[in-house]
C-alpha cells in the first residue's frame, strides 16, 4: 500500500482505470517513478494484460470503520484503505491487525445501495471472520487454459510439483500467484494465493464447452 508521504515508497501494484477494460482494475507497476502526488510509470493490468504508460494520482489513504461480527459479537475496529481502492460485497481481505474477513455488506456515505464501490464513498464495512477460500486455479490442457475453483482453509498449503485432484482430472501444480509475486517453487497458503496454475495430468472424460471465465463456480464435463 501507498502510504502518508513520510513512508511513501513505490508500490509494486496500483488499481487504477484501464483504458481497455475501462474499469478500474489492479495493475502490476511494470517500471515507475514517483512524483509529488503522482507516479509516472508502466502499468499492466491483470485483468486484461494491457500494458500502458501514464501519470497516475497517488490515492489518499483513509482510515474506515469496521464493524466485526463473529456470531452474536459485533465489534468496531477500522481499516485503513486507498481512496480508489474497489470493495465488492463477498469478497475477502485483511483487517490491518490481520484478521482475514469477507466482506459482508457497504454502508455508503450518501446512502447508495450496492456491492462494488470505491473505499472514499464507504462510511463503514460490515464483515465477518473467512474461514474457507475458493481458490482460483487456471489448468492448462496443452492447447486451452481453464478456470476452475478448489475450496481450502486459509492455512492450507499448496507445493508446487504437487497433484492437485479435482473430481473428473488431476492437475500438477507448476506456479502459483500470490498478492505479491509468482513463485516457480515452493509452496504457498492458500490465503496468499491468487491464483495456482496447474498441467492436466490425467483426464477421463473429454473436456468441452469449458467457459473461460474467472467467475465460473463449476464446470461441466460431456462424459465420452
Ligand atoms: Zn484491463
Amino acid at each position: 500500500m501507498i502510504k502518508v508521504a513520510d513512508r511513501r515508497e513505490m508500490e509494486d501494484y496500483l488499481y487504477i482505470q484501464c483504458p481497455n477494460c475501462d474499469d478500474l482494475t489492479e495493475h502490476d507497476v511494470l517500471k515507475g517513478r514517483m512524483g509529488k502526488d503522482n507516479i509516472t510509470g508502466t502499468f499492466r493490468c491483470t485483468e486484461c494484460g494491457r500494458v500502458f504508460s501514464d501519470t497516475v494520482r497517488i490515492p489518499e489513504v483513509l482510515k474506515i470503520k469496521v464493524l466485526f461480527s463473529d456470531g452474536d459479537v459485533t465489534e468496531t475496529t477500522e481499516t485503513e484503505l486507498e481512496s480508489n481502492e474497489v470493495l465488492v460485497v463477498g469478497e475477502e481481505f485483511y483487517l490491518d491487525d490481520g484478521r482475514w474477513v469477507c466482506i459482508t455488506h457497504i454502508e455508503t456515505k450518501d446512502g447508495k445501495k450496492g456491492k462494488k464501490f470505491e473505499a472514499d464513498e464507504i462510511k463503514a464495512l460490515w464483515v465477518k471472520q473467512f474461514d474457507v477460500l475458493s481458490v482460483k486455479v487456471s489448468v492448462n490442457d496443452g492447447h486451452k487454459t481453464y478456470s476452475v475453483r478448489t475450496e481450502a482453509e486459509p492455512d492450507d498449503e499448496f507445493v508446487i510439483g504437487t497433484i492437485l485432484a479435482f473430481d473428473d482430472f488431476d492437475a500438477l501444480i507448476h506456479a502459483i500467484k500470490t498478492k505479491d509475486r509468482i513463485l516457480k517453487r515452493g509452496s504457498a497458503e492458500a490465503r496468499d494465493i491468487t491464483r495456482i496454475y496447474g498441467k492436466i495430468r490425467k483426464k477421463r472424460y473429454e473436456v468441452l464447452d469449458l467457459e473461460e471465465d474467472d467467475d465460473q463456480d463449476g464446470f461441466d464435463f460431456d462424459q465420452e
